[in-house]
C-alpha cells in the first residue's frame, strides 16, 4: 500500500485544479485517473504528424475573462502566453438541410417585446424555460433558443435551475473576452499534471474506498492501494457515489440521488479543401440526433478542418457516421481521422441550491474527505476550479 498526503480520485479540472491547490498549500496529492491521459471533458487530441499537428477539442472548448480562478492557475503554470483568440465566426442553426444565422430565425417583435424583462425579472427560483421565454418570448425560446441552450450541457435544459446555466462573474480587464489555448485546453491539464509536486497516476480507475484507522484507502482495478488522511472524490457524481457506498453509505445514499446525462462525441478532420461549408463555431440543429457540431474554425488552420459532433448517448455509429456525412457533405472516404470520446454532464434541476446545501452539511461532519465536480455551483470550468479551491481551504482547515 502506498501512503501519501492527499488521493484525488478523477484527472479532469476539477480533481486537477485541486491537486494544483492542494500542492500550493504544501502537500504532495496523487491523482488516481482512469483514462490514459489527464484532462477528462478538457480534451483536445492531436492528429498528425509532430510539428505539423491539428488538435480538435472533444470536450470544452471556450474559456472566459470571468474565469479567473483558473486564469490564476494558467499563471503559474506560465500559459498566459499560450492564450489565444477565438476566430469570430458564427454559432449557426442548421435547418433543412441549410445552415441559417440564429438572428434571421429570430422573431424579431416578440423579441423587442420580452427583451425589456432581461431587466426586471431575476433567475432565482426559475428555471431555464419558466426565465428565457419571459426574455425572449415563448415562439423564441421554443423554435431558437432552447437548442442553443441544449447544446451548452448537450441534453434538454428546460428543467435546469436559471441561475445555474449562465453566471456573470467579474471579468479581468487584460485578458480576452474569450479565448482558448493554443494547443487546445487539454494542454492547460497537462500543464498541472505536469507540476513536480503533483502526480498523476493514468490508467488508474479507483473501484472501492474503505477507512482504515482515520486513513482513507482507495483502492483500484489494478489491485494497487493508496492510503491518505484527506480523500478528494473528483469524479462524476455516480462514480462517487458508488465509491463512498461502504465507506460512507449516507453520503453516497445523498450523491446518487444526482442524475447525469453521457454525451456521445464524435470528432472528424478533414482535408480543408474537402468541404464547401462556411466557416462556423458550431452548428445547432433543432430535434436532430446531435446536440452541437462543434468545428476547429475558431482556430482556423492552413490544411485542415475539424468537427466534434455531441450526439445524444446510445446511438448507433452507422447512424452517427451517416450524420456527420450528410451535414458536412462529404463521404466518409473524405475523413481522415475519427476521434471518439464520452463524456458525463451532470442533469441539474430546480433544487439543486438544496441539494447541495446538504451536501455540505454532510460534508462539514467529516474530516478530511472533500467532493468536487461539475455538479456544484454550475458546470462551466470556473465552477469547477471555484469548487475545487473552497473544498482544498475547507480541507486545510
Ligand atoms: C462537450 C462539452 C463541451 C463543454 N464546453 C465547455 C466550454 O466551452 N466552457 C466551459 O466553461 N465548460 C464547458 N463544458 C463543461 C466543462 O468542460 C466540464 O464541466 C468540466 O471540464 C468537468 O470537469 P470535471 O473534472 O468535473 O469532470 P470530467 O472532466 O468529467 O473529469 C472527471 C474525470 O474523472 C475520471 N474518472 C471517472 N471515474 C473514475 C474512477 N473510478 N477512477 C479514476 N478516474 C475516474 C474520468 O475519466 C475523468 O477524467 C463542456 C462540457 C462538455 C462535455
Amino acid at each position: 500500500m502506498s501512503e501519501h498526503d492527499i488521493v484525488i480520485v478523477g484527472g479532469g479540472i476539477s480533481g486537477l485544479s485541486m491537486a494544483f491547490y492542494c500542492a500550493e498549500a504544501g502537500m504532495r496529492p496523487l491523482v488516481l485517473e482512469q483514462r490514459p491521459e489527464a484532462g477528462g471533458s478538457f480534451s483536445s487530441p492531436r492528429y498528425g504528424s509532430r510539428g505539423r499537428e491539428f488538435w480538435l477539442e472533444m470536450g470544452a472548448h471556450t474559456c472566459y475573462s470571468s474565469y479567473q480562478n483558473l486564469l490564476g492557475i494558467v499563471e503559474q503554470c506560465s500559459m498566459m502566453g499560450d492564450i489565444i483568440p477565438r476566430e469570430k465566426v458564427p454559432f449557426s442553426l442548421f435547418v433543412d438541410g441549410k445552415v441559417k444565422s440564429l438572428v434571421s430565425s429570430l422573431h424579431i417583435g416578440e423579441l423587442f417585446l420580452s427583451a425589456p424583462n432581461l431587466f426586471r425579472l431575476k433567475k432565482d427560483g426559475e428555471s431555464v424555460r419558466s426565465y428565457y421565454e419571459k426574455i425572449v418570448g415563448k415562439r423564441n425560446y421554443d423554435e431558437v433558443i432552447r437548442h442553443f441552450f441544449n447544446a451548452v450541457p448537450s441534453q434538454p435544459t428546460d428543467d435546469f435551475p436559471a441561475d445555474m446555466m449562465f453566471k456573470s462573474r467579474e471579468k479581468r480587464k487584460d485578458v480576452l473576452k474569450n479565448y482558448t489555448f493554443r494547443e487546445g485546453l487539454q494542454s492547460v491539464a497537462r500543464a498541472i499534471a505536469a507540476r513536480p509536486e503533483v502526480t498523476v497516476a493514468v490508467s488508474s480507475e479507483a473501484v472501492g474506498v474503505r477507512r482504515e484507522g482515520d486513513r482513507y484507502v482507495v483502492r483500484t482495478a489494478g489491485g494497487e492501494e493508496h492510503a491518505a488522511a484527506k480523500l478528494v472524490l473528483a469524479a462524476p457524481s455516480a462514480v462517487s457515489s458508488k465509491l463512498l457506498a461502504g465507506a460512507d453509505p449516507e453520503l453516497s445514499a445523498h450523491l446518487s440521488t444526482l442524475r447525469a446525462a453521457e454525451v456521445d462525441s464524435v470528432g472528424v478532420v478533414l482535408k480543408k479543401d474537402a468541404l464547401s461549408l462556411k466557416p462556423v463555431a458550431a452548428l445547432i440543429s433543432p430535434g436532430d440526433v446531435f446536440f452541437s457540431a462543434v468545428s476547429r474554425d475558431t482556430v482556423p488552420d492552413d490544411d485542415y478542418r475539424g468537427f466534434s459532433f455531441h450526439f445524444r448517448p446510445g446511438l448507433d455509429d452507422k447512424l452517427k457516421k451517416q450524420r456527420i456525412t450528410e451535414v458536412l457533405g462529404v463521404p466518409m472516404s473524405k475523413i481522415e481521422h475519427v476521434h471518439v470520446k464520452t463524456n458525463t454532464v451532470p442533469s441539474l434541476r430546480l433544487g439543486h441550491h438544496e441539494w447541495l446545501g446538504k451536501t455540505d452539511a454532510l460534508l462539514a461532519s467529516r474530516k478530511g474527505l472533500a467532493l468536487s465536480g461539475n455538479y456544484f455551483g454550475g458546470m462551466a470550468i470556473e465552477d469547477c476550479v471555484s469548487r475545487s479551491k473552497s473544498e482544498c481551504e475547507r480541507l486545510r482547515g
